[in-house]
């Protein structure tokens, strides 16, 4: 087990900068998620820490050593792709027992960590078999099992359920998450789907076009993300983001208008001078009441939602349509847990409650809300 220390990372594919100044302080033990769209380097930061890259800038340090110009062989970490990359020409045993024997360990303890590894995945009774013969699902497991039996100090794993159907995906997801909760070992996942993220890590980085927007636990990006691109990154359906307009503010709390209601005050500020243009209030399809909040407890937010799209989802409903703002008509989704008597084609009033509710500049900043600790970010 061990943290990563990455300081000062750049690296060029020509004149391409994949990766512009990654610093990251993994802990010991940690599920670390690099998040991002296709393309945002995280595929490169995984394969620059493996050493499966070399590096243009900065150093990359494991367990307190600086591995920065070590091979991939020395830096004790074991590595799961998306697609399995199993031997088709081994049985699954044989598969288990190659990165041993690769190493030199002797046949008893071979034996030993590829019965326990075995064991931790559910393959005992498919070592026999060659790979070809098993599901997706079991391949993977094996795959996972061959990272496991090399005991290194760090696992990386670059989408490794991509390939799987949707129902085993989150199956392995659990799988995955349980045997962290044994081995403690310090894993960093790459994936592209929020969702994988949210439900697996303990922090998750989440990158764009090379560099890292915000890193925090789940709670803080669901809650606190720092600008637009986490605040829709991260949450389904999408965050709502309506303009609105600036008419006061101080220190803690700034007023705005969005619709033709009454003006909203939100808990968050100072709103700068320069940032008082294209404000931007954004909030969550979950956190809108379809009913009238007791307005002695709840500052809310009031609009008149025309709905046209009614999902039902069983477990949620979701409802997409149009509000009217002070710049127009701008479009919204509301997600409610259960039914709704609502019907599209016609309109209902909605509330957000204020303290739900997230304000950005015209930068895509988050303004700061009260509270917020000084090295919120
Ligand atoms: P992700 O895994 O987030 O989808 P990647 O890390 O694979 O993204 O890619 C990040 C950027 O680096 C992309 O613009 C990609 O085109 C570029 N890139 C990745 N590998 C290479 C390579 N071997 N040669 C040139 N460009 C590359
Ligand atoms: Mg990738």
């Amino acid at each position: 087990m061990a943290n990563v220390l990455v300081s000062g990372l750049v690296k060029h594919f020509g004149s391409v900068v994949a990766l512009n100044q990654i610093n990251l302080d993994i802990e010991d033990g940690e599920f670390i998620v690099f998040v991002g769209p296709s393309g945002s380097g995280k595929s490169t930061l995984l394969r620059c820490i493996a050493g499966l890259e070399s590096i243009s800038e900065g150093t990359v340090k494991i367990a307190h050593v600086d591995v920065t110009g070590l091979d991939p062989a020395d830096r004790d970490l074991s590595m799961v792709f998306q697609n399995y990359a199993l031997f088709p020409h081994l049985s699954c045993r044989a598969n288990l027992e190659f990165p041993l024997k690769t190493e030199g360990v002797g046949k008893s303890d071979i034996d030993k960590r590829v019965d326990q590894a075995a064991r931790l995945l559910h393959v005992l009774d498919l070592l026999d078999r060659k790979p070809s013969s098993l599901s997706g699902g079991q391949r993977q497991r094996v795959a996972i099992g061959r990272a496991i039996v090399k005991e290194p100090k760090v696992f990386l794993f670059d989408e490794p359920l991509s390939n799987l159907d949707a129902e085993l995906r989150i199956r392995m997801r659990v799988e995955i998450v349980k045997l962290h909760r044994q081995l403690q070992n310090t894993i960093i996942y790459v994936t592209h789907d929020q969702v994988e993220a949210m439900t697996m890590a303990d922090r998750i980085v989440v990158l764009r076009a090379g560099a890292i927007e915000q890193v925090g636990r789940p709670h803080d990006l669901y809650h606190r993300p720092v600008n637009r691109f986490v605040a829709s990154f991260i949450g389904a359906p999408q965050m709502n983001m309506l303009p609105c307009t600036h008419l006061a503010g101080d220190a803690s709390s700034t007023t705005i208008r969005v619709g033709s209601h009454a003006e909203s005050r939100l808990p968050v500020g100072p709103v700068r001078d320069d940032e008082k243009e294209g404000l931007v209030v954004g909030f969550r399809p979950e956190h809108i009441s379809l009913a009238r909040p007791d307005a002695e407890t709840t500052e809310t937010i009031e609009l008149e939602m025309s709905v046209e799209v009614i999902e039902h989802l069983g477990a949620a409903t979701n409802m997409y349509g149009t509000v009217e703002t002070t710049s127009g008509k701008s479009e919204i989704t509301v997600s409610q847990s259960g039914p709704v008597t609502l019907l599209e084609g016609h309109s209902s009033r909605i509330w957000i409650p204020v303290a739900d509710c997230h304000l950005f500049n015209s930068n895509d900043n988050a303004i700061k809300r009260h509270g917020d600790p000084p090295t919120w970010k």
